[in-house]
């Protein structure tokens, strides 16, 4: 069966989803796409793909059996709505959405509808280095684990992206993620701390350093630098009880001239995660076809919205902010 699939937004990454899901991926194939923009719809529409005026038109559209949501943040709501309402599975970038209000109204719709069908795009599940971590974690031989370091260096941000909130509001939220799934634990409060200024950035609060205090009082820390220069750059290692587990940096070709010793650095995440970003959407496509939705859910995207709220109000008041969730839908523990 090939799984038929609408597109919404057609910018950097819904242009790079395309190019997966026609280029790379079997099973599946492009049939609508949209943006606001209508002319970079039709420039970004594989061939035979029927562009879109709207994304309540693509969503109602017959031959859309599921939708893939790339536009900004503010939309999502609106679209995710109108997706559960005509029961069509659907894969929403991140942030699933911009206030923890609207994450309530998509849970709430999604739990009405009584079915899993959204997915949001925390991709960094779906790397196999970051699978393997969690796998030792889980495993227990190094004992429960205590605290994890997340770094995560961009060498730049793009011009759109340019606000003072923009780490935490944009970038924060694949650490949150990544932190509660690692650790098997949810995020209590969160710290801000903001050193010396890059002169880089302007205006851009950057870099930043972030402490998240999670139920079980294991702490991550989280340093956050988006215009670093150098190229992009995760890293992650969790200390436990009895040892270390870390992530490891990425093999890449080691040159040696008369330069010295040297390995190339991703230049940015569609690069680093392009084999996470592959696997992410495969198991999408298995359970969309299924009239369904696995990975992360509409709550990691809520506990991520509230972790991104609770760190904008901790630069403001330099304390630690607490993280209030409401209970847990069962459907979210299945
Ligand atoms: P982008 O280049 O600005 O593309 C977004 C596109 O959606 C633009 O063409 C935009 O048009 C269009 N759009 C905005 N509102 C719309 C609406 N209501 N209906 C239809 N189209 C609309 O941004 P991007 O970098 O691709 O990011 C898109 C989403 O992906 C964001 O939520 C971002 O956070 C997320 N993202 C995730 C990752 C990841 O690592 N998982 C990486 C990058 C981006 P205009 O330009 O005219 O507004």
């Amino acid at each position: 069966m090939t799984l038929q699939v609408g597109i919404i937004g057609t910018g950097m990454i819904g242009q790079d989803h395309i190019r997966r899901l026609t280029q790379v991926l079997s099973g599946v194939r492009v049939v609508a796409v949209t943006d606001i923009n209508l002319e970079r719809a039709q420039a970004a529409a594989p061939q035979g793909a029927t562009v879109y005026e709207t994304p309540q038109e693509l969503i109602r559209a017959a031959e859309v059996q599921a939708v893939v949501i790339c536009s900004w943040g503010p939309a999502h709501e609106e679209q995710l709505l109108d997706c559960i309402a005509v029961g069509k599975p659907v894969f929403c970038e991140k942030p699933l959405v911009t206030s923890a209000e609207a994450a309530l109204r998509v849970m709430e719709a999604e739990t009405a509808f009584g079915l899993r069908l959204v997915q949001v795009g925390f991709m960094r599940r779906f790397d196999a280095d970051y699978r393997r971590l969690k796998a030792v974690i889980d495993g227990g031989t190094l004992g429960a684990p205590l605290m994890y370091k997340s770094v995560h260096r961009n060498a730049s941000v793009p011009e759109g992206l340019y606000t003072s909130d923009m780490p935490l509001n944009d970038t924060l939220v694949h650490d949150a993620d990544i932190s509660r799934w690692l650790l098997r634990d949810e995020i209590a409060g969160v710290e801000v701390r903001v050193p010396r200024r890059s002169s880089r950035g302007g205006e851009l609060r950057d870099p930043v350093m972030v402490l998240l205090h999670m139920t079980s009082g294991a702490i991550v820390d989280v340093e956050i630098s988006v215009n670093i220069a150098y190229g992009y750059d995760i890293r992650g290692e969790v200390s436990c009880e009895t040892g270390i587990a870390a992530l490891p940096n990425r093999p890449a070709t080691v040159i040696t001239d008369q330069f010295g010793i040297r390995q190339a650095i991703p230049e940015d995440w569609r690069e680093r995660f392009i084999e996470a970003y592959d696997q992410e959407f495969r198991e999408w496509i298995v359970a969309a076809g299924q009239g369904t939705a696995t990975g992360p859910s509409t709550w990691d995207g809520y506990a991520a919205t509230l972790v991104a709220d609770a760190a904008l109000r901790a630069v403001a008041s330099q304390h630690l902010e607490t993280v209030e969730m409401v209970s847990k839908p069962d459907l979210y523990n299945q």
